[in-house]
């Protein structure tokens, strides 16, 4: 769908240089998207894996995130090997709603009420992403902290239109639960896509 090199807004790389490949293709149906272009993936053009990397090279970029979409509706298995060939880290954001591929150096899972994630990933995600827009949200948040590795670091990122209201209730909760941490999304405060 897109791709550009940018800061990573969110989660425990905040801040760092990445390069952004958004995939097309999601059928996870957030009510909440901020990305719903991204849904029907015949809607975007098409790259070569070599291309992609071409792209990346052009920058000093050593991190490259997968994002959507849902980029687990593709087998990523090509595409992750021979970007870690060319020296990239491979990172990917995903709701953990398909299957598995790919080689990664970090997996953010964030989990989507609308469309649960597999079972398999759980234990394989470096760090969980929860995007909380009510208070039930919170409950769910605590269903898959307990089934992830002890090691996973965890977040809750308030849902964008709600901010306002709900990151005061965030930060009460973490300050009770402070093996939680907050994840902005400081790509929209300081606009960069
Ligand atoms: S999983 Fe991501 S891209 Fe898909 S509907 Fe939800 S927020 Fe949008």
């Amino acid at each position: 769908m897109e791709h550009f090199y940018t800061l990573q807004g969110e989660g425990y790389h905040q801040g760092r240089a990445a390069y952004f490949i958004r995939l097309g293709g999601c059928d996870v149906g957030c009510v909440w998207c901020d990305v719903k272009d991204s849904w029907e993936a015949d809607k975007h053009p098409k790259y070569s894996i070599e291309c992609l990397i071409n792209q990346v090279k052009k920058t000093p970029a050593e991190m490259v995130v997968i994002t959507g979409g849902e980029p687990l509706m593709h087998n990523l298995d090509e595409l992750t090997e021979e970007f870690q060939a060319a020296g990239l880290k491979t990172h990917i954001e995903t709701s953990g709603a398909h299957p598995l591929s790919g080689q990664w150096d970090w997996i953010c899972l964030s989990p989507k009420k609308f469309k649960a994630p597999l079972k398999p990933i759980l234990h394989l995600a470096h760090e969980l992403k929860v995007v909380i827009f009510n208070k039930s949200d919170f409950d769910w948040a605590e269903k898959y902290a307990a089934s992830v590795s002890p090691a996973c670091k965890l977040y809750l990122q308030p849902e964008w239109d709600k901010a306002t209201q709900v990151t005061p209730v965030i930060i009460e909760y973490i300050k009770a639960n402070p093996q939680w941490e907050l994840s902005l999304q400081i790509h929209k405060y300081i606009n960069v896509p």
